[in-house]
Parts: structure tokens; C-alpha cells; sequence
């Protein structure tokens, strides 16, 4: 086991780093952030902030020469970085389970291999890959394999021609094309895995997203409890096969009952973060606890809860009227410290917790109205 006060570092240092260092520091940790963005909201939060990029040679000797162990919060850090760290030091989660998951055709492709239910899809690697009109997977989205994140690098095409043009528009990457599903909804699980095969797993949340970025969680999920517990089954299977180890989100569709694995995201996720108030332990303390080689922490819900994110749009007025927040008695704000307010960048988000999950949903979308999230 690894105890406070030693150093642990992260690969990342954007608001799931910035609280995975809090949890850290709670517990008693120091902590090393890698990150090139002297802003960066981990970074200025940290023990140590190394200001460089995730290949920086330098970079990476000193925080293997300092840290006992290693974790990322971005699933896009280099397989090498992580390769040559865990020469030297601990590294979770694995370098191979998080390339599965930051290639969209190897996630694909190991979704398909070990049997678990997701969209037909066909794997582009230039223009001759386009399917056919014949092929079923029109009306689809295109989605680029590598760097994609909240619905970027991504388009929707009805046709081949559309695909060419899309294909195009991306410069020629790899991409996949996946069959558009009906979606009644999407859920996700969200859960840790230490390094002995123990998981504890987070309720299944259900997600509301707006232009392809999550905008609600809603916990527990509502629906069918057949659907809340197949998604369970199927996050423990996909954890297993990746011999997962640390926080790892899972997607889901969900179409007519039926559950198909969107992606996997090898760190913890945005639909996690109503953990911070409604359970026991939070996906963050999972991360340190995995990471350390300590016993996992009950991830009980001890109240319904919906999260609600804040994106950059609500500063267009200048800063959002927070008052109005704060006068909510059973709503926690969380904001992560960015210098700059963008539209479509996370900037914070809030949790609504209480006995009642109709009243909670109700009180959560009446405080979004009032800090004019649109839609
Ligand atoms: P990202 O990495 O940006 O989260 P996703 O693949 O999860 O990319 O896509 C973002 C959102 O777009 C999904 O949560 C879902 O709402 C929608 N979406 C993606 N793929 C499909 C699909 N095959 N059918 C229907 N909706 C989809
Ligand atoms: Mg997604």
C-alpha cells in the first residue's frame, strides 16, 4: 500500500485532475500535475505543477524520480509516456486499456471482439473503406478515431457522398462510421477497479446531452431496473477484459430496452461527478484508493441526485449571478478555476442532493433555468 504523504502525479491537469488532487490532499498526499497549460485548474492547485508537454523527457524523469505512482485524468496522454513511466513507477491504469479506449477503432474493435452489444460500425482508412448506401449504417456519424471528445470530430452523413465530404473535412484520419440509433436515452456506470479484480461500482446515471456535450446526470437512472442493472453487468465485464485498473466510465444507448456500449473513457467521468456530494466515496477517492493499493471505498449513494454542467455560454452576460445558486440550500457548486470562459468549455457544474429524486430533478432544473443554461 501506498501512504500519505507520498507523492502520487497525474498526467492531465484539467478539472478531473484538479479533483483527483483534492481528493489527494484530503487523504493526505502530495501530488505532481504534468500539464502544458500554466492556467491549467490542477496545475495551479498541485504540490508541484510541471509545465510541459506529455513527451517533455525532463517532464517525465522528474515526476518518476518523485512519485510513487501515476494516474491520468485524459485519455489522450501518449501510450509511450505512460509506457516509460511505468519503467520506473507505478502507472494506473494500465498503458494498454487506455490505448483500447483512446482509439476508436481498437475500442470498437475490442467491443466486437469480446461479444459486447454496441452500434454497427465500419472502420475508415481512406475513402475506399466508405460503405456502400446498400450497407445499413445510413443515417450514421462519422467519428474521427483519435482526439475526439464532447461530439467534436464528429458529423452526421445520410449518405456515401456525405461521408466522402465529411472524410474529407477531417483531412483524411482514420475515422469510424457508426449506425445512428433510435436512442430512448443514454446511461453510464462509472466504477473502480483495483489491481487485485475488486469493483465497486457507482449507480447507473442516466445522461442528457446537448450538442454532443453532457449537459444533465441524473442518479439513479430512471427507466427499467433491468436496463440500471445490465449496464452494471456490462461496466464490470468491460473492466475485466481490459484488466482495468483505477476509475473508468462507461457509455451506454439505450434503445427499446435494449443496452449498446457507446465508449470508455480509462479515468473518471463528467456523468461521475454527483459523487462528489451524494456518495460515500467519491470517483476521485477511488482513483487515489486504486491507484495506492488501498481497500476500495463503499460508493454508495446516500441521496438521489442530478448534476447539472456550466459551460462558457453562461458568461456571455459576463459573470453568471452565482447568488442564485447559493440560495438553493441543498445544491453544491463547483467551479474549476478557468481563467477564460469559452461556449462549450466546462466550467463548473452543480449537484442538487435530497430525499426525493422528483423533487431534486425539479429543484436542479429550475436552478438551471435561473443561471440561463439554455435549451
Ligand atoms: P464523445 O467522445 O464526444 O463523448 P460520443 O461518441 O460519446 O463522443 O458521442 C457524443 C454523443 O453523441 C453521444 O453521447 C450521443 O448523444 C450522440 N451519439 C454518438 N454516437 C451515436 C450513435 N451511433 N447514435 C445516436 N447518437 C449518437
Ligand atoms: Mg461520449
Amino acid at each position: 500500500m501506498i501512504l500519505p504523504p507520498s507523492m502520487l502525479g497525474m498526467l492531465g491537469g484539467g478539472q478531473l485532475g484538479r479533483f483527483f488532487v483534492i481528493a489527494a490532499h484530503e487523504m493526505g498526499y502530495k501530488t505532481t500535475v504534468l500539464d502544458p497549460d500554466k492556467n491549467s485548474p490542477a496545475g495551479k492547485i498541485a504540490d508541484v505543477h510541471l509545465c510541459a508537454t506529455y513527451d517533455d523527457a525532463a517532464a517525465l524523469e522528474q515526476m518518476a524520480s518523485t512519485c510513487v505512482a501515476v494516474t491520468t485524468e485524459f485519455e489522450n496522454v501518449p501510450a509511450s509516456t505512460l509506457e516509460s513511466l511505468a519503467q520506473s513507477v507505478l502507472v494506473y491504469p494500465p498503458a494498454a486499456a487506455v490505448a483500447i479506449c483512446q482509439h476508436r477503432v481498437s475500442e470498437k474493435n475490442f467491443l466486437r471482439d469480446h461479444g459486447f452489444p454496441h452500434a454497427p460500425y465500419a472502420e475508415i482508412n481512406s475513402e475506399a473503406d466508405i460503405p456502400a448506401a446498400a450497407s445499413g449504417l445510413y443515417p450514421g456519424i462519422l467519428k474521427v478515431a483519435r482526439f475526439g471528445y464532447d461530439g467534436k470530430g464528429q458529423a452526421r452523413v445520410s449518405s456515401p457522398e456525405e461521408a466522402l465530404a465529411a472524410l474529407h473535412g477531417f483531412k483524411g484520419e482514420q475515422c469510424v462510421l457508426e449506425q445512428m440509433l433510435a436512442l430512448d436515452y443514454e446511461v453510464s456506470v462509472v466504477l473502480a477497479r483495483d489491481a487485485a479484480g475488486n469493483i465497486k461500482a457507482f449507480p447507473t446515471t442516466e445522461n442528457a446531452h446537448r450538442n454532443g456535450i453532457l449537459d444533465i446526470s441524473i442518479c439513479p437512472a430512471r427507466g427499467s431496473a433491468e436496463v440500471r442493472e445490465q449496464a452494471q453487468a456490462l461496466a464490470r465485464g468491460v473492466a475485466e477484459k481490459l484488466g482495468y485498473v483505477g476509475t473508468l466510465g462507461v457509455e451506454f444507448f439505450v434503445c427499446n430496452d435494449s443496452l449498446y456500449v457507446n465508449e470508455m473513457a480509462p479515468r473518471p467521468h463528467n456523468s461521475g461527478h454527483y459523487t462528489l456530494d451524494a456518495c460515500v466515496t467519491n470517483q476521485f477517492e477511488q482513483q487515489v484508493r486504486a491507484l495506492c493499493g488501498l481497500p476500495l471505498g463503499d460508493p454508495r449513494l446516500h441521496s438521489p441526485a442530478v448534476m447539472v454542467n456550466l459551460l462558457g455560454d453562461i458568461w456571455r452576460g459576463g459573470e453568471p449571478e452565482w447568488n442564485v445558486l447559493f440560495e438553493q440550500a441543498n445544491l453544491k457548486l463547483h467551479l474549476y478555476g478557468k481563467p477564460q470562459a469559452r461556449p462549450g468549455r466546462k466550467m463548473g457544474h452543480f449537484t442538487v442532493i435530497g430525499e426525493d429524486a422528483d423533487a431534486v430533478l425539479k429543484a436542479a432544473m429550475l436552478a438551471r433555468e435561473k443561471i440561463r443554461v439554455e435549451g
